[in-house]
């Protein structure tokens, strides 16, 4: 019993703190007295949390309004930031990008790089390796690492078991960054969709969503489910793999071989051959175009419509299945705007078996481009905010 004790007593303390830290991040700033109704923690408890995590500079007092005694009961605390902060990285065929997010949901840092001729593996490391340097000299504490890629990741979040176009399976992307970081098996990876799932939830569009699903749009097509504010990922990791549903025209070809995927019908070269165009530059880029091109072509706005009728047609059997709340659109679907959103929503509503399920909120990503990186930045702040691991990096 005596090592048991103060064992569960750091713990305790650790969850409790973390769950300060969650109430200030979700609910916005409150006194320590909202604090303690909010946490179930007692005033004194939340009192001795609070000194500890300003005294660490994870939170501070907002500036006075009225005069007033500083630290009394009623004094709004505020998250600060202060030096853990979560590390996010992102590969893909076109680039690495890596963010520091502190506690407070604030970039310290962020760089985004073109892939080396060396390959992705190398160019992760070696950002990695500049990024940690800079932030040991910013006084900035690393407390976990995510890196966001294009493929499947098993439940262990370290072993990418199939990433189509970057040869980086097993787990040499995890070993990378670790020996970069000088770490042993601490860092995670995670489908690039499911981190822009929560990149949505925690910074943009999907903003006081507690259920979220997240579609991503490239040439294929893959959803990150975020389920009362936590990722689904399934029995095996692989929960939001949606692009082969058969939901799609049923004589497109998809990719995999078949007809009739979800994908084959709303991804990227199926928006090409409905508006009749060709792919200028990323994914992102082409749908600008499309969306310029749909200002004078009634036949363009027609073709993107198509492929919004499909999206929602998709989007309603999802539905069915995991209840979402609130649907981000990402990828080439953000640059489109309402030209596939109104189509899908009405699609999606149509095809929903009744008005008394409720239908998803649908929204355009806010996010774009390194929504990835930032999303697996809050992932690697997961434990300290769950207090799995300290904060205060004790
Ligand atoms: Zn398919």
């Amino acid at each position: 019993m005596s090592v048991a004790e103060p064992a569960g007593a750091e713990s305790l303390r650790r969850r409790n703190a973390a769950a300060v830290v969650r109430s200030l991040r979700v609910d916005g700033p409150g006194s320590r007295a909202d604090l303690a109704a909010r946490t179930g923690l007692a005033k004194a408890t939340v009192g001795t949390i609070a000194a500890g995590l300003e005294e660490a500079g994870v939170v501070r007092e907002l500036e006075q309004v009225r005069s007033g005694e500083r630290g009394r009961p009623g004094q709004l605390l505020t998250l600060a930031g202060g030096r853990p902060v979560g590390l996010g990285l992102e590969v893909n065929v076109e680039y690495v990008a890596a963010v520091a997010l502190d506690l407070a949901g604030t970039v310290r840092r962020e760089v985004t790089r073109p892939v080396s001729a060396d390959g992705v593996v190398a160019a992760l490391a070696e950002v990695a390796r500049q990024l940690a340097a800079d932030l040991a000299g910013a006084g900035l504490e690393p407390v976990g690492a995510t890196v966001a890629v294009p493929g499947l990741v098993d439940g262990d979040d370290r072993t990418a078991v199939w990433m189509p176009n970057l040869s980086a399976t097993g787990t040499a992307v995890a070993d990378a960054v670790d020996q970069a970081l000088g770490w042993s098996g601490r860092t995670r990876v995670t489908n690039d969709a499911d981190c822009s799932a929560l990149a949505e939830l925690h910074h943009g569009a999907g903003r006081g969503a507690g259920h979220l699903l997240y579609l991503t749009g490239t040439v294929g097509i893959g959803a990150g489910i975020v389920d009362d504010r936590r990722l689904l990922r399934g029995a095996r990791g692989f929960a939001g793999e949606v692009g082969h549903l058969p939901v799609g025209d049923p004589a497109a070809r998809c990719g995999c071989g078949r007809t009739g995927c979800w994908e084959a019908s709303v991804g990227l070269h199926a928006l090409l051959s409905a508006v009749g165009m060709e792919e200028v530059g990323t994914p992102q880029e082409t749908a600008a175009a499309v969306a310029r091109a749909a200002e004078s072509s009634a036949d363009v706005r027609e073709g993107v419509a198509v492929v919004g009728r499909w999206l929602g047609r998709g989007l309603a059997i999802v539905t069915g299945v995991v209840d979402p709340g609130a649907i981000v659109l990402g990828g080439y679907f953000a640059p489109l705007g309402d030209l596939v959103l109104a189509p899908a929503a009405d699609e999606l509503a149509a095809t929903l078996a009744s008005s008394a399920l409720g239908t998803p909120d649908l929204r355009l990503g806010e996010l774009g481009t390194g929504s990835a990186a930032t999303g697996a930045a809050e992932r690697a702040l997961e434990d300290v905010l769950s207090g799995t691991s300290d904060l205060l990096g004790a």
